[in-house]
């Protein structure tokens, strides 16, 4: 499910659908908040389209829909270029609540369909009522794909029982360094099971992550920063997409030159000592 674009070299990965899209994009969380901002977030994000960082996650959560509207207008020119993703609210998530909310996020990105549409995370309504809703809009047309979002293996078999086989596109989870605990079992799961897993908050919300020695050790020895090592260790796990916020250009570009750093046996065993995998089931966390 993870092939490699011959003429650029970057990684793309399968859905279920047989479509495939480009392993590296990029999030818009806080994006949108600040008007003094604005431009620059709409520079970051094309040049982010640009250099093949076509995938864009938002949420209808995002500043109310104000991350929604920034990339509406970001990407108004350029949407065939887009693999675009939002997420319905839990909150929303019934049969009628569902159309409602994703036409109102339809109408602020400006577009007639999405390319995904999330379950933000799982919330009270009975999960067979959101599928129901959620394919819905698809034979409708008016999301291409669907999927869910912090959804642990145990959400996962009660969903598959529910869902038409092949249904569930991607199931979005918070995945870095710091936080490794799918691989104990979502990730062989989603592998088996032929859900690839988007890996939110890849750079650790630039954070202590990034301070970390080993990780500068590494980067260091690429050439690299410590984002850039951040990323391409996310993106080294079949099946995975990652969708690092960069609100700068700088950072987009350096963000974006991660999907070509290819980390060694001798790196990956260092990050291991510094940040060790799981040894035992950890509850899926979630941001
Ligand atoms: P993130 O991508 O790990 O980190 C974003 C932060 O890192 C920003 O402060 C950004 O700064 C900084 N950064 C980005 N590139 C950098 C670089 N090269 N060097 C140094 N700092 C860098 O965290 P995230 O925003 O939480 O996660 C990514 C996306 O995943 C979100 O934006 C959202 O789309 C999605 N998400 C989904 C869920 C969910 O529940 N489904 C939860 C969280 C996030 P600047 O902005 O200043 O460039």
């Amino acid at each position: 499910m993870t092939d490699t674009d011959q003429r650029t070299g970057r990684r793309h990965v399968r859905l279920p659908d047989g479509s495939s899209v480009a392993a590296l994009g990029q999030g818009t969380w806080n994006m949108g908040d600040a008007p003094a901002r604005r431009t620059q977030e709409i520079d970051a994000l094309r040049l982010g389209i640009e250099l093949g960082l076509g995938l864009i996650d938002t949420a209808e959560m995002y500043g109310d829909g104000a991350s929604e509207r920034l990339v509406g207008e970001a990407i108004a020119d350029v949407r065939d270029q887009v693999f675009l993703v939002s997420k319905v609210l839990p909150s929303n998530a019934t049969r009628t609540g569902v159309p409602a909310a994703c036409k109102r996020s339809l109408e602020r990105l400006g577009v007639d369909r999405l390319d995904l549409y999330l379950l933000h995370w799982r919330g009270g309504t009975p999960l067979a009522e959101t599928i129901a809703a959620l394919e819905a809009l698809r034979t409708e047309g008016l999301v291409r794909n669907w999927g869910v979002s912090n959804f642990d293996v145990d959400d996962m078999c009660e969903f598959v029982g529910l869902a038409r086989p092949g249904s569930c596109a991607v199931n979005q989870v918070l995945y870095n360094l710091e936080y490794r605990g799918i691989e104990h079992d979502l990730m062989e799961y989603s592998v088996t099971h032929g859900v690839p897993l988007m890996a939110y908050s890849p750079v650790g919300q630039g954070g202590d992550l990034l301070q970390s020695p080993a990780l500068r050790a590494v980067a260091d020895r690429h050439g690299a920063s410590p984002a850039q090592v951040a990323i391409a260790w996310t993106l080294r796990a079949p099946n995975v997409i990652s969708i690092p916020k960069a609100a700068t250009v700088a950072h987009v570009r350096e963000n974006a030159a991660a999907a070509s750093l290819v980390l060694t046996a001798q790196d990956l065993a260092e990050l291991d000592r510094s940040f060790p995998p799981p040894k035992k089931k950890i509850r899926l966390a979630m941001l």
